[in-house]
């Protein structure tokens, strides 16, 4: 019997549930599926919509528990498509709106906490506890556009880090990032011993449907590569890349973005200038290493301090 919140599965059942939240509102919990394979193998955790406007892998994640078969499945597949709910909800950006925090800088929360705290406890504890890996799946926040790419984290224990490696090379999307958010789903995933990817394609609000194929072929590829479905994955090209740069805005202003997403620049070029509201030169912002924009914010609005864009360093 395969157990995640509410929802229990026997080999070869689909059950939906919840992951309690204690404290928040029965609205707040989210809902996971259980899918268990007729036969034994690992629990996959899948996560979607821990940022609740990043809807291209809220419905990469849906579309996934939809369409695994556990006949043909090994072990089980734990999906919750939407963590933050109320952030979906209300259409939030960045922050959970009960208590102004990113929900996706909390783990492993704190079960007395605030709402992302418990929010993320919940998760880490009764979702993260009985899974053998995790795969966090994001979209670019309805303000950014994006590159797609897979993260996985540094500061994990040696084997871990070669297994997220893996997980992250048979995910099949090039551009692999290694880097260290703390208090991020997969980091927590990965410091608790558990190989752990976060991939994100997607972004600006729309549901993208590339993206969401993108991202739910990632995730058939991974059972692949876990053993949890029959099959290979391919080898696609991958391209690791360590110590990106991340750029806040050195004003409050307007914003002028000169790069997307995938454009390559030079150390010191121009990613976009800001002024102020009567067009009054405010900042020039260039890119502090030389690679490859990853994600860009494209809202004009920008305070001083908030991230702008994202640069892979070559
Ligand atoms: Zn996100």
């Amino acid at each position: 019997m395969a157990r995640i919140g509410t929802a229990e599965a026997k080999p070869g059942e689909v059950t939906k549930g919840v992951i309690p939240v204690p404290g928040l509102p029965a609205s707040s919990h989210p809902p996971v599926a259980v899918i268990a394979g007729r036969e034994s193998g690992p629990t996959l955790l899948v996560t979607g919509g821990v940022h609740g406007a990043e809807y291209t892998s809220i419905e990469a994640a849906r579309r996934t528990a939809a369409t695994t078969d556990p006949a043909k499945l090994r072990g089980v597949l734990a999906v919750i498509p939407i963590v933050s709910l109320d952030m979906f909800w209300e259409r939030g950006i960045y922050v959970h709106p009960l208590d102004g925090r990113n929900p996706n800088r909390q783990y492993p929360g704190r079960a007395t906490g605030t709402a992302s705290e418990r929010l993320a406890a919940a998760i880490f504890e009764h979702a993260m506890g009985p899974a053998d890996y995790v795969c966090d799946l994001h979209g670019g926040d309805m303000v950014e556009a994006l590159e797609p790419f897979t993260g996985v984290h540094k500061g994990a224990a040696p084997d871990v880090l070669a297994k997220s490696l893996a997980m992250a090379h048979a995910f099949g999307i090039e551009e692999v990032q290694v880097g260290e958010t703390v208090g991020s789903t997969y980091g927590a995933a990965a410091m608790a011993g558990k190989p752990a990817i976060l991939s994100e394609a997607g972004g600006q609000g729309i549901l993208s449907e590339a993206g969401a194929q993108l991202l739910a072929r990632g995730v058939q590829r991974l059972m692949q590569h876990l053993g949890m479905l029959e099959g290979t994955p391919e080898p696609l090209p991958i391209r690791e890349r360590r110590n990106s740069a991340w750029i806040t805005a050195p004003a409050t202003g307007l914003w002028y973005a000169a790069k997307g997403p995938g454009e390559a620049v030079r150390e010191g070029e121009p990613l976009g200038r800001m002024t102020d509201i009567w067009g009054a030169p405010l900042a020039e912002v260039r890119a502090p290493v030389t690679g490859r924009v990853i994600w860009i914010v494209t809202a004009m609005a920008m305070k001083e301090g908030q991230a702008m864009a994202g640069v892979a360093r070559d």
